[in-house]
């Protein structure tokens, strides 16, 4: 029963956070530097995360999942990522994929893969970066061809997150190469499983380690033409960039979570670490940096929780999503250069997590859209909204 000052959904916000920080408390923090270092994949982490539901965390209570909003789910990442980046990756790229079969898919589509997805007994991600185009998505080259009633897929992908460990993709590919007027026309999405065919192998990376990505091999795998996300072709472009507003406000929740780890252990290492006989924080230029970083997290996360809340009221919300991962991936940047410094030497060494968020904040800049596109996106968007 909701309390006198708390509504049901905050109560059961709190109850949520509550878990999770218990299972990062609990099952993640002690093992992460050990991970990290062998570049090992989470299973057990993975299935603990399975039983917390955070594979169907978005996903509709009709098909098994939570239901979340977009704000608990940002909370949520926030704080996966303030102790293991890499964790939000096995969850959010899967998410991104659901949130394309519950929006667009077929009644039937959705009932056969829903339930499994948010249960985490099938998990994916999305291949749509190829070697030759990442940014510029319409320059896709991989092809579906209809035979009978498959598609014949052939064609490679590239730094496909949870390839190589997932066993589904939602793969965008061109279906019409003949299509006349916009090159997005010919492109569509199609959920293909790993049985179907593909061969991933996976990446080296300098940060985000643990969680596999993937170069993606399709020769010839045919496809059930049932397996086409949405009624008709020629719609994936736009099925695709509509969930990557929420895969936008997920980065920016992790950029959130790796500014925050960032200024938390350097506010404990200042009071610690003595020169000149003072503890580093009584510095005056140190504590201009805590002063920086701390005013980064609260702006990033302001941001986020406003792109969130925007996301949840089912308008489009590109300008907000497009705010918040632009200021808060660049807070992570900075703040992981800013605990660096402040940590000297030791910031260096893996016996601190510094040099992890150094490693890890870079590809919130590249992810689910650069931080260049992100500006295009927010100064069109303006214009957009404010015709003269
Ligand atoms: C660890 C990791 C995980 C990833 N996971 C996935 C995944 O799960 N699925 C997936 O499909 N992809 C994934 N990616 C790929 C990622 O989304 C792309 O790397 C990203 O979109 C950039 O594409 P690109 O690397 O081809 O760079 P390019 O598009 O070649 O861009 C190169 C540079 O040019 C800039 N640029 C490009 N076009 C413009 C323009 N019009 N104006 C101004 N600047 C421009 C870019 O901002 C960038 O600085 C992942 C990448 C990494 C590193």
């Amino acid at each position: 029963m909701p309390d006198s000052y708390h509504t049901e959904a905050e109560q059961g916000e709190t109850l949520i956070l509550d878990a999770v920080d218990r299972f990062l408390e609990r099952d993640v923090r002690p093992y992460v530097r050990e991970l990290e270092a062998a570049d090992e994949y989470p299973a057990e982490i993975a299935d603990k995360m399975a039983e917390l539901g955070l594979f169907g965390a978005t996903i509709s209570a009709d098909y098994g999942g939570l239901g979340m909003s977009a704000d608990t789910y940002s909370k949520i990442v926030e704080r996966v990522s303030a102790v293991w980046m890499s964790l939000s990756g096995i969850f959010n790229s899967h998410l991104i994929m659901c949130a394309a079969v519950e929006r667009f898919g077929s009644e039937e589509m959705r009932r056969t893969y829903l339930p499994k997805f948010a249960a985490g007994k099938m998990r994916g991600g999305i291949a749509l970066t190829e070697p030759d185009c990442g940014t510029d998505l319409q320059a896709v080259r991989t092809r579906a061809e209809k035979d009978g009633d498959c598609y014949v897929i052939n064609g490679n992908k590239m730094w496909s997150t949870n390839a190589v460990k997932g066993h589904v993709l939602a793969v965008l590919c061109k279906t019409d190469l003949e299509a006349e007027g916009p090159r997005h026309k010919g492109m569509s999405l199609l959920l293909v499983e790993k049985d179907m065919g593909y061969k991933a192998s996976k990446l080296k990376k300098l940060g985000y380690r643990g969680v596999d990505t993937g170069e993606v091999q399709f020769d010839n795998v045919r496809v059930p033409t049932a397996n086409l996300i949405g009624s008709a072709e020629g719609k994936g472009l736009n099925q695709i960039l509509a969930g990557l507003e929420l895969g936008r406000i997920n980065v920016a929740a992790r950029g959130v979570g790796v500014a925050r780890a960032c200024l938390e252990e350097s506010v404990v290492y200042a009071q610690t670490r003595k020169t000149f006989g003072k503890p580093i924080a009584e510095h005056q230029s140190i504590q201009i940096k805590l002063a920086d970083m701390a005013c980064r997290v609260e702006s990033a996360r302001l941001l986020t929780e406003q792109a969130a809340r925007a996301y949840d009221t089912g308008g489009r919300c590109d300008l907000e999503a497009g705010m918040a991962k632009l200021v808060a991936t660049e807070a992570a940047m900075e703040n992981a250069n800013e605990a660096m410094r402040l940590h000297g030497g030791y910031g260096y060494s893996p016996e601190y997590n510094i040099e992890r968020y150094y490693r890890d904040a870079p590809l919130l800049c590249i992810g689910e859209g650069t931080n260049e596109l992100q500006r295009l996106i927010i100064a069109k968007q303006l214009v957009e909204r404010n015709p003269v």
